[in-house]
């Protein structure tokens, strides 16, 4: 937990996700104990399985590619999905969560970067794509989320949190600041940069466990 206090100072405004996908029970505990409460997992049945092991106020975000089959399986235990990227996978959501009579947040995945391994929406369908999960009453558009570009060429990855930072505020602008509350960017290599750029959440997982 060396780089944790750090971190902690580090951030000023931004909430800290911690992300603890491959980690024990025990190693989330610690942080847990020290005070933390939002962590991120990227595979359904893992999350499960640690929701029903540690302490309810806990609030899990996934994080990950969420298959169509997972989604009903996990909506008991999410508080945020932070990787929608497809109109289908809204359409789930909201039926899934209306028979629970929940409200799901979501942010919507961005690939700024523009990389081909990277899955996300492209900024020419943002638009269309909000106003369709306005349709969906019992999923709540509330932000964006990114990740940076693959490379430790800090100027590129300015570049592109600069990017994603402009286009949160457009969307912000056009929705409503009420709406578009969270900027989901920055995580272990880059969450400095990310938090100059605007970010209101980082994602941090081996600069916290390693
Ligand atoms: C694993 C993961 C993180 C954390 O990455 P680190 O580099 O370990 O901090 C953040 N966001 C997503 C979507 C991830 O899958």
């Amino acid at each position: 937990m060396s780089n944790y206090s750090k971190i902690r100072q580090d951030l000023t405004n931004q909430k800290l996700i911690v992300v603890s996908k491959k980690r024990s029970i025990e190693q989330i505990q610690q942080y847990y104990l020290m005070g933390e409460r939002c962590f991120g997992e990227n595979r359904a049945e893992e999350l499960i399985d640690k929701a029903k092991q540690l302490p309810q106020d806990i609030e899990w975000h996934f994080i990950g590619h969420l298959q169509r089959n997972k989604v009903k399986m996990i909506l008991p235990y999410v508080s945020y999905i932070q990787s929608v990227e497809s109109i289908e996978l809204v359409k789930i959501i909201d039926k899934e969560a209306q028979k629970l009579d929940k409200v799901i947040p979501i942010l919507i995945q961005f690939n700024f970067a523009q990389e081909d391994t990277k899955s996300g929406i492209d900024k020419e369908e943002a638009i269309t794509f909000i106003n369709q999960c306005l349709t969906y009453p019992n999923v709540k558009v509330q932000g964006i989320m990114c990740m940076g570009p693959h490379t430790e060429n800090t100027e590129e990855i300015l570049a592109v949190f600069k990017e994603a930072q402009t286009y949160f505020n457009m969307l912000q602008e056009k929705f409503g600041h009420d709406m578009i509350k969270e900027c989901s960017m920055g995580m272990s290599d880059d969450y400095l940069i990310a938090c100059q750029c605007g970010s209101t959440m980082v994602r941090i997982g081996s600069k916290l466990f390693e």
